[in-house]
């Protein structure tokens, strides 16, 4: 579903666990222009078929996944990033003219320096294996996305649910940012995972809450809902986590 321009969102609709995926659309130049964020899981712990869904969902749009150029993960987890592989093979089927080969994944270096220690671990509390290289590391602040249309993002390292987790922040315009599982409608993220800390969520939630925000993007959906829309609402999300979730951080 398109919400803004060059800004499509595929919030997951079905029962088991997923994340929602958001993409950027025309963002890059060269041959794969599209820069999709956490494209989810393949298949789910319920047989959903979530990355087939997502392409369909993708194609009424009219978006193709190998015009994809780029994969943020917002950080490790494999209801977020187990189809980084697959939409990387689908990249290749396109022949480009630009150096990059296929699509190129990216994530925060503390990310993948909490997988390496923690892989084993992680793998059999999630029961899935991550299986990805990063082709480079994100950074806390701007990620330039493409000289042309001047899509130009703020990265934010947010850890608290894993420790290289990161938010984006899309000043342009309104302001739009995309929590991954920091931030939800109503909810925070969970910090009995491996590398998950209480102090350190609560830090990056006020951070986040300094931010000018009109659309607040969560990694996944919750009972009360799934975009926040409007600075008012999503004033009030700050507030109802910090009353509700913060004694407990
Ligand atoms: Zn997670």
């Amino acid at each position: 579903m398109k919400l803004l321009e060059n800004l499509y969102c595929y919030i997951w609709p079905g029962r088991g666990n997923n994340s929602n995926s958001y993409l950027f659309a025309n963002a890059l130049r060269g041959d794969r222009p599209h820069v999709i964020i956490d494209p989810g899981h393949v298949v789910n712990e319920l047989n959903e078929r979530c990355l087939e869904h997502l392409l369909s969902d993708m194609e009424r749009d009219n978006l193709k996944p190998e015009d994809i150029g780029l994969i943020i993960n917002t950080h490790s987890h494999p209801d977020h990033c187990e189809a980084n592989q697959a939409l990387v093979e689908r990249s290749r089927a396109k022949m480009g003219t630009g150096k990059a080969k296929q699509a190129l994944i990216t994530i925060h270096e503390e990310e993948m320096e909490h997988l390496a220690m923690m892989g084993a671990l992680m793998a059999r509390f999630l029961g899935k294996e991550t299986g990805f290289e990063p082709d480079f590391y994100l950074r806390e602040g701007d990620l330039n996305l493409g000289k042309e249309n001047k899509i130009s993002l703020k990265i934010l390292h947010t850890p608290g649910h894993s420790p290289g987790s990161i938010s984006i922040y899309w000043p342009r315009q309104v302001g739009v940012l995309i929590t991954g599982d920091v931030l939800f409608y109503g909810a925070v993220g969970r910090t009995d995972v491996p590398g998950g800390d209480g102090k350190l969520l609560k830090r990056s939630i006020e951070r986040l809450s300094e931010l000018d925000i009109e659309y607040l993007l969560p990694g996944h959906s919750t009972e009360f809902g799934s975009i926040i829309k409007g600075r008012e609402k999503v004033e009030q999300n700050f507030a109802f986590v910090r009353l509700n979730y913060f004694p407990m951080l």
